[in-house]
């Protein structure tokens, strides 16, 4: 080294974060490098977070995660999204998408994020090469030219580790992110999404609904035991006056809002609003550190996309990691930060326009909530390029 000191090298690469994407990377890595000792700080004692999240995954995110010997373990408590209902209410306009229609027997998956994350987890721990450190938060790295050592607190104590690379997946609030000084761009829409699970007097069977109402759209995603996901975008006047409704009225409202489609709502539990903003990082990269999933970038959940972009994070980067002898080297970070910008555009593109057409009743588009789905009904080619978009193959 030039600088003269001496550092020991301990782990080629730390994450900081344990959640669904840095779960993820740590088991990529560890199954790609069984020569490498990875290890993951995790602010959580026991295991990830409990939060009360649904998320739709893409064919291409189930199709990994089933690769890699998760999906079997939580396979039974997701719902398949095999049609979606794309509707605008006081309009003609309408279609319908099925998956068979796309070649694949589901379009999407729904899942608790926890059920996922507890999943992720336990597949780690089943690894040799990956120590998990449960109740471990990251503070501060300090960056030498060969190395990175990374201070974090665990159990009131101070302690450190160094690496050749630390990996920030530590969400939106990210910690690395702060330390390495990268900054954010941010964009708000001015728009709120509250977000519910609703019970239903019928099964949604399969289908998936999005529609468009004079104040937003409506999304309703399938859950098992005649539930359903609720995603209602709102201006932040009507949000709030909304989320201070009774239950009720609330889904009074909502059913005024959606119709009978989907049947009668009888109960709602877990609401919470989200201010429709995005969060893009300036750049992933600092010397011997890289940020990943939400510390990169957080998108809207009425993009349905987060983690998904996430997953394609996790995959890259792994990918150009397990090749590398330096997996810290800057022209190897250069390159990974290179290689996403274009998957970071088009899915930017994707939700400005669902959020664009959202606040626009005459714009001639049909969307797809949470699979992102742009379909026009008599353009079968473009539909087509849409759904295989949205299921997260990117060369459609
Ligand atoms: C309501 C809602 C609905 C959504 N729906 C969808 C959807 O349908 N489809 C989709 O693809 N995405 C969806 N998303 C987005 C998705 O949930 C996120 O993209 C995903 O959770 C990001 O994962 P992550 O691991 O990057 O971050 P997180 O899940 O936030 O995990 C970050 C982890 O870092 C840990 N951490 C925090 N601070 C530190 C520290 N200092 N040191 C170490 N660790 C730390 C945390 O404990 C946590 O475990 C939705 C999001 C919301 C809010």
């Amino acid at each position: 080294m030039d600088d003269g000191k001496i550092s020991t090298v301990n782990y080629p690469v730390v994450i900081a974060g344990g959640g669904l994407v840095g779960a993820l990377t740590a088991l990529l890595l560890a199954r790609g490098r069984q020569d490498w000792r990875i290890a993951v700080l995790e602010p959580q004692e026991q295991g990830p977070a409990q939060d009360k999240r649904t998320i739709a995954l893409a064919a291409a995110t189930v199709a990994l995660l089933e690769q890699i010997g998760v999906w079997q373990q939580v396979a039974e408590k997701a719902s398949p999204i095999e049609h979606i209902h794309v509707s605008d209410r006081g309009h003609l306009g309408m279609t319908r998408l099925h998956a068979a229609q796309h070649g694949v027997a589901a379009m999407g998956q729904v899942i608790a994020a926890a059920a996922l994350n507890r999943a992720l987890y336990e597949a780690c721990l089943q690894e040799t090469n990956i120590e998990w450190l449960g109740g471990a938060w990251f503070e501060r790295a300090e960056r030498e030219p060969d190395a990175i050592t990374v201070h974090y607190k665990q159990q009131d104590s101070e302690a450190q580790l160094t690496a050749q690379l630390l990996i920030g997946a530590d969400g939106q609030r990210s910690q690395v992110r702060s330390d390495a000084a990268i900054g954010m761009h941010h964009t708000d829409y001015q728009q709120v999404g509250i977000i519910a699970t609703l019970t239903l007097s019928q099964d949604l069977d399969g289908w998936a609904y999005e529609r468009f109402t004079d104040t937003g759209p409506v999304a309703l995603l399938p859950l098992p035991d005649q539930q359903a996901s609720l995603v209602w975008s709102l201006s932040p006047e009507q949000a709030e006056q909304t989320m201070q409704l009774s239950d009720a009225d609330f889904l009074a409202a909502c059913q005024c809002a959606f119709g009978y489609r989907a049947g009668r709502f009888t109960a709602v539990r877990d609401r919470v609003q989200y201010p429709l903003q995005l969060h893009l990082a300036e750049s992933n990269i600092c010397h011997r550190s890289v940020i990943i999933g939400n510390a990169s970038h957080t998108l809207h959940p009425i993009a349905g996309q987060g983690f998904n972009l996430g997953v394609r994070d996790a995959i890259e980067l792994s990918a150009l990691l397990i090749a590398a002898n330096d997996p810290g080297s800057y022209r190897l970070l250069s390159e990974y930060n290179q290689q996403r910008q274009t998957d970071y555009q088009r899915i930017i593109r994707l939700t400005d326009s669902l959020v664009r057409g959202f606040s626009n009743q005459h714009v001639p588009l049909v969307i797809g909530r949470n699979l992102a789905l742009f379909g026009l009904d008599n353009l079968p080619p473009i539909r087509h390029l849409f759904a295989r978009q949205t299921m997260g193959f990117r060369n459609a």
